[in-house]
């Protein structure tokens, strides 16, 4: 789904060719379509712009490391500047407080607020407290058995709801029994509205005011797109927030709005929604948020991985002959060398830009390490006018070849067959090559 972002920044990777440090128009050509890349995954647009500034400002004369492009250097400042932006990760709810500790739940109507509140219920359960569960919603019919509902599936306590009662003396009720009773948390669950409105606000102030919450969370929706910004704003300004939960993750959002609302707030985002059900409730993690933004976060790693790891003048060699379309049973045993320190096949792909959709067609290459020595062991044991040239290599040879290194001839002919299918998608990678992605890729 964030197809259209990797493609983008693969192309960043294309265009950067220079080598030492980053020139500032390399930079400012790299960060033009990162701007592009970030208000596609729906990032608010005055986020953007200083998101970008900064990371102009500190990119600019870096030393790109030996074995990256400059593109990827660039990528992976702008994903490390992503993630100090998003924030610590793992943050805890707060609950020092004369018990019962008082979580506030704000947000607009449909955002998840409800659900959440049984979740964070369900969560805090786990944790051995005892929580209440309570909701403010007199306006949306059902809303408060919807949360009693829901405080039995969790199996926590409910306040017994009082037909007509206003949010304030809901409120009260819910601290006295809480209480009384010997809660740890009570959690309230307010009203939303479809938009902003300043009755709305006034009314969370006014139970805000009397709860005395040790946390408000505002929850949103991931999909919310550029009105995360006066949404986390005006919520925060007028009742002020402490953190932010962001629901259906699960779906196709971006995750753009964690960005902007964590930068507009200051606060951080604490967890995430991944799904109707209780259970279905993460804590944050901002290095999985910004591979999403990015929608390359395993090629990001791939290339701190291949900076301590892979054989530099050997990824040179095989990166030339990719790119003229060649791979022999050499190529893949030097492969084969790689992959053991690097753990996976399509890991090495996938850091040469460009490779996404060919690394996907490589799904199944996943390569364990006996499986890599026992095919080390047949490779070396062939010769090398054998290596250069697999046709070579018939049935006598096959028997040789087998013997040679204690496998079966089907174990031969297996390893033959992945040559060849490796040796087509090289062909495929060397004529992309042409257009020279490879050589940012390993050059
Ligand atoms: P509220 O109006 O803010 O209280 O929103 P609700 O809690 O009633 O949620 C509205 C709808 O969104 C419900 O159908 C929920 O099941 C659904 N929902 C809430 N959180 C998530 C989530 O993280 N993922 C998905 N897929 N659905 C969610």
């Amino acid at each position: 789904m964030f197809e259209s972002l990797s493609q983008r920044l693969s192309s960043v990777f294309d265009k950067l060719t220079g080598r030492g440090a980053l020139s500032e128009a390399d930079v400012t050509e790299a960060l033009r379509e990162v701007r592009v890349a970030l208000l596609e995954a729906d990032v608010a647009l005055p986020v953007v712009k200083d998101f970008v500034a900064r990371v102009k400002a500190r990119a600019i004369g870096q030393e790109v490391v030996k074995s990256v492009s400059p593109g990827q250097m660039v990528v992976k400042i702008v994903h490390d500047e992503l993630i100090a932006t998003l924030g610590t990760e793992g943050v805890e709810l707060n609950l020092n407080a004369v018990p019962p500790a008082v979580i506030l739940m704000v947000g607009l109507q449909g955002s998840g607020k409800t659900t959440t509140s049984g979740k964070l219920a369900v969560r805090l359960k786990k944790e051995r407290k005892k929580v209440l569960l309570a909701s403010l919603d007199v306006y949306r019919p059902a809303a408060q058995q919807q949360l009693e509902i829901l405080a039995g599936q969790a199996d926590v306590g409910s306040l017994p709801i009082i037909m007509g009662e206003m949010p304030v003396a809901i409120t009260k009720r819910a601290l006295e029994m809480g209480r009384k009773e010997g809660y740890d948390v009570v959690i309230l669950d307010t009203a939303g509205r479809l938009h902003i409105d300043q009755e709305l606000m006034a009314e969370v102030a006014a139970v805000r005011d009397v709860a005395k919450p040790v946390e408000t969370l505002l929850v949103a929706d991931a999909m919310i797109g550029q009105d995360a910004v006066t949404l986390a704003h005006e919520f925060n300004e007028k009742v002020g927030v402490t953190g932010i939960v962001l629901t259906r993750v699960d779906g196709d959002s971006r995750g753009g709005a964690a960005l902007s609302m964590r930068a507009v707030t200051g606060r951080p985002i604490k967890f995430l929604g991944q799904g109707e059900k209780l259970d279905a409730l993460e804590v944050f993690h901002p290095d999985r948020i910004a591979g999403r933004i990015l929608g390359m976060g395993d090629v990001v790693s791939l290339v701190e991985k291949a900076m301590e790891t892979v054989d530099q003048e050997e990824a040179e060699k095989l990166a030339k002959r990719i790119e003229k379309g060649k791979f022999d049973l050499n190529d893949m045993l030097s492969q084969f060398k790689q992959v053991e320190k690097m753990g996976d096949l399509k890991g090495i792909l996938g850091m040469m830009p460009g490779i996404g959709k060919m690394a996907a067609q490589l799904k199944d290459a996943k390569i364990d390490n006996k499986a890599v020595a026992r095919q080390k062991a047949i490779i070396q044991s062939m010769t090398p006018a054998e290596r250069r040239n697999p046709d070579l290599i018939k049935a006598s040879r096959k028997k040789r070849i087998a013997a040679g290194c204690g496998l079966s001839v089907q174990d031969v002919n297996k390893l033959l067959k992945q040559h060849q299918q490796m040796a087509d998608v090289m062909k495929k990678v060397g004529k992309l090559g042409q257009k020279g992605l490879m050589r940012h890729g390993l050059g």
